[in-house]
């Protein structure tokens, strides 16, 4: 049965599909198609759960690290799944936005009908799903701030709409972290703008990450989370423990952002958590803070 899915892979090694480029294979790899998306979702999820396998949701991988090991179970590729449009809700114009449209395309289909409020997601790796599960936050804009209501299928495998509401966010924090559901749809709240303004900031945000060499080498972004009790950003306070440019293997802290691990070229997952473990004990041993991690770990080295 479960090979009736449209692209369905065994041992599919997860170092490509994530941005840092490294992960083994994962047992089973399901990528539904667009047009087909919810049902065979809605049939993996079901027999997910009645053969008892574990599962992950993979949107754009662009914050995850996969083990060297790979992954026991399946993962629920949702890339296929892209697309906006624009809707008339009673709360307004709103932009609807399947799971796995790219954000940074989301941000551009919203530019080419001159809606604004999006714009900060302009070159953020990964896909809407992504963006929603994790709260994204960039440019002093997160996720939350626009977000409507999302559709999800939910723990009894049904379509439904979650309505949104604000206190359900916070910092890199959404209600779908503590409930296993699969996000389908997400809408922004826009409001129509001049097209040049929009393309003008946009335009400054992708110049903003290439100049800050968030392309330069696989990475997930940020390793860590911001904490404001810290006093300064993650990435300042790696610096003053002395750690950036530290390597171990193909893994190193980027020489010009302590709060990025990039990957040299070969690196291992296993040396990432290397890097990830020495930045934790020295931040805990020096200055006495526990840090926490943003990105999310996929199976077990
Ligand atoms: C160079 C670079 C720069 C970055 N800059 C930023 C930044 O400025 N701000 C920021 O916030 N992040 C940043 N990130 C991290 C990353 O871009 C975001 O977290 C992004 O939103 C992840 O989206 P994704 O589709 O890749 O999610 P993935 O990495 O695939 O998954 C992340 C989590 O979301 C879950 N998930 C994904 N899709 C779904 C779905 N449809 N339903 C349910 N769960 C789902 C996954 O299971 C996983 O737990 C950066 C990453 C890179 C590589």
């Amino acid at each position: 049965m479960i090979t009736e899915i449209t692209l369905f892979k065994h041992n599919e090694p997860l170092c490509k599909h994530t941005s840092f480029r490294v992960g083994g294979p994962a047992d089973f790899y399901i990528c539904p198609d667009k047009e087909n998306f919810v049902e065979q979702a809605v049939f993996t999820l079901k027999t997910a759960q009645n053969e008892k396998i574990a599962l992950f949701t993979l949107g754009g991988g662009a914050n995850v690290l996969a083990a060297d090991s790979g992954f026991r179970g399946i993962v629920l590729d949702t890339t296929a799944f892209s697309g906006c449009r624009i809707l008339e809700t009673k709360n307004g114009v709103e932009l609807a936005c399947f799971a796995g449209t790219k954000s940074d395309d989301a941000a551009e289909f919203a530019l080419e009908n001159s809606f604004g409020n999006i714009e900060f997601l302009a070159g953020l790796p990964g896909t809407i799903g992504g963006a929603v599960w994790m709260n994204a936050r960039c440019y002093e804009s997160s996720v939350s701030d626009f977000l409507g209501d999302v559709l999800i299928i939910n723990e009894e495998f049904k379509t439904e709409t979650i309505e949104f509401k604000a206190n359900d966010y916070a910092y890199k924090k959404s209600p779908y972290q503590t409930r296993p559901v699969l996000i389908l749809e997400a809408r922004f709240r826009v409001k129509k703008e001049n097209r040049l303004i929009i393309e003008q900031k946009m335009r400054e945000y992708r110049a903003d990450r290439e100049a800050k060499g968030h392309f330069s080498w696989p990475s997930a972004g940020s390793v860590f989370k911001n904490n404001h009790d810290f006093g300064k950003p993650t990435g300042k306070i790696i610096e003053a423990l002395g750690l950036r440019g530290t390597q171990i293997g193909g893994a190193r802290i980027a020489d010009w952002h302590g709060n990025f691990i990039i990957n040299t070229g070969n690196a291992s997952a296993s040396d990432i958590h290397s890097l990830i473990s020495l930045i934790t004990i020295e931040a805990k041993k020096k200055l006495g803070i526990t840090l926490e991690p943003e990105i999310i770990f996929l199976g077990n080295d």
